[in-house]
């Protein structure tokens, strides 16, 4: 038997035996159900943060957790060197599910963007004509679409990318929100090959483009031959109160990307999904992943979609994203402290005025801690509000309750 340590020991070897890439809110964490975690002595919380929205369908969903169980004990890795019983019926479930002619999968979002940047390039050179090692790919400033070499080479994030070079070229990077900077920029290059944007910038927090832009965007694309990729890891499968935040504006990105909560939290899966003119451009060999397309991956992949629809929670976020806002909004108005609460379903930001105090977002976040609700500032002064979409209004109005009572101590 493991020794049974106090949670100030479990930090303490977090933090000695860890590397130091994450900046945790001080609490060990050791059970989830549905909204709610629980820490190792026992406390109930409100999870307010749904490990960056992987867990949408709620911590241990009990159909995810059992598909996973009963999965496990059959068949979990076989390669892509030969065929599997669950990858087929994942393919064609997903596809239909999102409308597209072909899937691709992997595991981490990383990994899905990495996958669309390089079928976006090879289309480019064997569809479209670029030349050689020419192809440009126009990304937004703010963006955030992982941590490796090639995506942080193209970060404005100067912590994520310093000291990381030399880093990959091949990038325009434009203002986000801009529709003129993409038309122009498209107009005067002719090896643009793609435009990968996020919906709403999820780590940015939940920054939310003016209506109109993605669509502006996406028919820019359209009759320049660029393809519009369509990074939906964050705000993708429901989190936005549509099953793609895309949805809002009717469009259907010629690549979209999706992760996180395909897998409700319990295991990394991603794809991109595309047509197959873009997709039959890599060949085999040409592309691959040890694990990408596993059967544990596959089966878990359609028990995550199949929540997302029997348990409607695309409306829900929508509906409890409403009253969340509409509430925060009339709290903002009459608070030094709350600025500004913007977003779109449950992917919710609250912008903190820091002006006479630095930290106080992070000191917001530990009395929230304190009184049951866990939220982790982003950016200093964003505090970032995005519950699993398995929420009820009863909770919801509970945790602004918490959240209010909080913030009003600090005014
Ligand atoms: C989280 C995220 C990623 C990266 O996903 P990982 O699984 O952490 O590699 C990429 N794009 C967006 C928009 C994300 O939110």
């Amino acid at each position: 038997m493991e020794p049974k340590l106090s949670p100030l020991h479990l930090m303490e070897y977090e933090n000695e035996y860890g590397a130091h890439n994450y900046h945790p809110l001080p609490v060990v964490l050791e059970k989830g159900e549905g909204v709610f975690l629980w820490d190792v002595e026992g406390k109930k919380y409100y999870d307010f943060l749904s490990a960056y929205s992987a867990v949408n369908q709620g911590h241990c969903h009990p159909k995810i957790i059992n598909t996973l169980i009963e999965q496990s004990k059959k068949l979990t890795l076989t390669s892509r060197a030969f065929y599997n019983n669950k990858l087929g019926i994942f393919e064609k479930y997903i596809t239909d599910y999102f409308g597209y002619e072909k899937v691709l999968p992997m595991n981490t979002g990383a990994e899905a963007v990495e996958t669309a940047i390089k079928l976006c390039r090879k289309w480019g050179y064997e569809s479209k004509g670029i030349k050689e090692n020419e192809a440009q790919i126009v990304v937004c400033e703010n963006n955030f679409h992982g941590r490796t070499t090639t995506i942080i080479s193209f970060s404005s994030d100067t912590e994520a990318s310093t000291h990381y070079g030399p880093f990959t070229p091949g990038f325009i990077k434009i203002p986000y929100n801009n529709v003129q900077a993409l038309e122009k920029i498209i107009n005067e290059n002719s090896n643009i090959t793609g435009f990968l944007v996020e919906p709403i910038q999820g780590e940015a927090g939940a920054y939310v483009p003016d209506d109109g832009y993605l669509k502006a965007c996406y028919d820019i694309c359209k009759s320049h031959s660029v393809l519009f990729i369509g990074d939906e890891i964050q705000t993708g499968i429901a989190r936005t109160g549509k099953l793609l935040a895309c949805d809002y504006e009717d469009i259907k990105p010629d690549i979209l990307i999706l992760g996180k909560a395909l897998s409700g939290g319990t295991y990394p899966i991603s794809v991109v999904l595309s047509n197959k003119e873009i997709m039959n451009v890599i060949k085999p060999g040409q592309h691959g992943s040890t694990f990408g397309g596993n059967p544990m991956a596959a089966a878990i992949g359609i028990a995550s979609l199949q929540v997302i629809q029997e348990e409607n929670l695309a409306k829900n976020a929508y509906d409890m994203g409403l009253i969340f806002r509409n509430k925060m909004k009339t709290f903002c108005e009459n608070s030094k402290i709350a600025k500004q609460i913007r977003g779109k379903g449950l992917l919710n930001a609250l912008i903190i005025n820091n002006s006479s105090y630095k930290e106080l977002a992070w000191e917001i976040c530990l009395k929230l801690k304190d009184r049951g609700l866990l939220a982790k500032p982003t950016h200093t002064n964003i505090i970032r509000f995005a519950p699993p979409l398995t929420i009820t209004e009863k909770q919801i109005k509970e945790c602004l309750e918490i959240i209010k009572l909080t913030i009003r101590e600090f005014e």
